[in-house]
């Protein structure tokens, strides 16, 4: 079989044979062009070492060159040069005790995690090197290790958690005795970015379903985020047909596919199980958007996850039960905008849309009642009308010279008061307005004896 590889790719790998060296298109960019996909980045492994690598390509740069990894720029686009490589002992379950560089091809494709990651094709000769079986098993849609399990996930423990983000990017499904070697209690010994970056993969993947049935029922999943597996067997009644756990990742399904909002989507019930114990009145798990938060913040922080990722997810499991309604008043609207935020206003009603989806909802008329609430916020944005302090017609400076009061705690309550009165009515943003007002709240703390105190 011929494959389409990029020019730049035959050119470069023409470059490699040309001066004796062996070079192939390998790992992920072969396996999705098997499948019929772009690849957008390309696995090229050679038998020139590193130095030698350098010495052929003009613009080089030495990514990750102990372990012999060179990114050449050709024709102005980067592509990784790994050096073939075997590698032996995994003391410490992380890095092997030692790297060598190979001619043998086949050494290389050892040592890789899957049977569809271990396939190579040779640009010149247009031969396939594949003694895994890999195209057989890309075409059964078959995720299996390389070698022995139980072993492989011996010397990186990482694997196993690949294999379940492969299982849900892919969509394949897992060799039996690959399944059955996961050993839940080695993943203490992979380091927290490393889990992060793997959970973001998968959590971005179009088949979670199956991914997680496996993440779960191999308690993968209680090791790495005991508070979602806590969410399992939790049942909910009224609108739900899911458990916790199934419903979470079933809105995670149905949010695009953007890192935030995935997160958001799969922990945004994550404080059910506990609010569920303190429950006594008539909501079954009060507080738990709250909680989730919090919940939700260990997580990520755990996972070692941005400070900017962290704060978008709990803020959105924060809001995410906020009452919202198309035939909500403008003045509702325009008070939800400024709690929420204009900047998460979205994110929190593409979430919502993704939570009553996941419900026993008509998915059609979840669409429409959301785009309704979606279209009063975007007209709301529209008419301009001020949504903080800063956009009053006003400011503190203002007041304190109107009022001749001090600064202090005052001139914040004031300036919080006079938004309230400006979302009800934006008509009444304006200096002189605005100044009368704040001299009749002024007067009226003063007799009621209710205004904040410096402290
Ligand atoms: P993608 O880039 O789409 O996420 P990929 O398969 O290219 O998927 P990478 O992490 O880029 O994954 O790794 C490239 C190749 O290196 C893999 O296809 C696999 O052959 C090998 N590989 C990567 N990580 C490991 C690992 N932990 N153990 C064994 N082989 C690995
Ligand atoms: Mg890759």
């Amino acid at each position: 079989m011929r494959i389409q590889l990029p020019t730049h790719i035959t050119k470069l790998c023409r470059v490699l044979d040309e001066a004796g060296f062996q070079c192939y298109v390998v790992g992920g960019a072969l396996r999705d062009l098997l499948r019929g996909e772009k690849p957008d980045d390309w696995d090229i492994t050679t038998d020139a070492t590193p130095e030698e690598v350098e010495a052929l390509f003009s613009h080089t740069i030495p990514t990750g060159r102990e372990f012999g990894t060179i990114t050449v720029v050709f024709e102005g686009r980067p592509v990784e040069i790994t050096t073939m490589r075997q590698e032996t002992g995994y003391s410490d379950h992380r890095h092997p005790d030692s790297v060598q560089f190979t001619k043998d091809i086949r050494l290389d494709l050892s040592r890789r995690d899957f049977t569809v990651n271990a396939i190579a094709y040779n640009p010149i000769t247009e031969k396939f090197i594949d003694p895994f079986r890999g195209r057989f098993h890309l075409k059964r849609r078959l995720l299996a290790s390389v070698g022995d399990a139980k072993a492989r996930f011996r010397e990186d423990p990482l694997r196993m958690l690949r294999l379940i983000r492969f299982q849900g990017t892919l969509g394949f499904r897992v060799d039996k005795k690959t399944a059955h070697s996961i050993q839940p209690g080695l993943m203490r010994l992979v380091s927290a970015e490393r889990i992060g970056q793997e959970l973001a993969k998968l959590l971005l993947g179009n088949y979670l379903f199956p991914a997680f049935e496996l993440f779960y029922t191999s308690d993968l999943l209680q090791e790495i985020i005991p508070e979602l597996a806590a969410c399992k067997g939790v049942f909910q009644g009224g609108h739900h047909r899911f458990d916790v756990l199934g419903h979470s990742i079933m809105a995670a399904q149905h949010i695009p596919p953007e890192l935030h909002l995935r997160w958001a989507a799969i922990l945004h019930d994550v404080g059910k199980p506990v609010a569920a114990r303190s429950t006594s009145g008539s909501s079954p798990f009060p507080g738990h958007a709250e909680l989730g938060a919090e919940l939700a913040e260990q997580i990520l922080r755990r996972l070692r996850c941005s400070n900017q990722l962290i704060a978008k997810v709990t803020h959105l499991v924060r809001y995410h039960m906020y009452p919202m309604q198309p035939n909500m008043s403008d003045r509702a609207v325009r008070r939800m905008i400024a709690k929420i935020g204009q900047d998460h206003i979205f994110d929190v009603i593409a979430l919502r849309q993704a939570d009553i989806t996941a419900m026993y909802f008509n998915p059609v008329q979840a669409v429409q009642f959301l785009n309704g609430i979606r279209q009063r916020v975007q007209e709301v944005i529209a008419e301009d009308a001020p949504l903080t302090v800063a956009q009053l017609a006003v400011d503190g400076t203002d007041l304190m010279r109107s009022l001749q009061i001090e600064p202090g705690p005052i001139v914040g309550w004031i300036l919080q008061e006079l938004l309230d009165m400006v979302m009800d009515d934006p008509g009444r943003n304006n200096r002189e307005e605005l100044l009368t007002a704040a001299q009749q709240l002024l007067e009226l703390g003063q007799d009621q004896g209710s205004l904040p105190q410096t402290p």
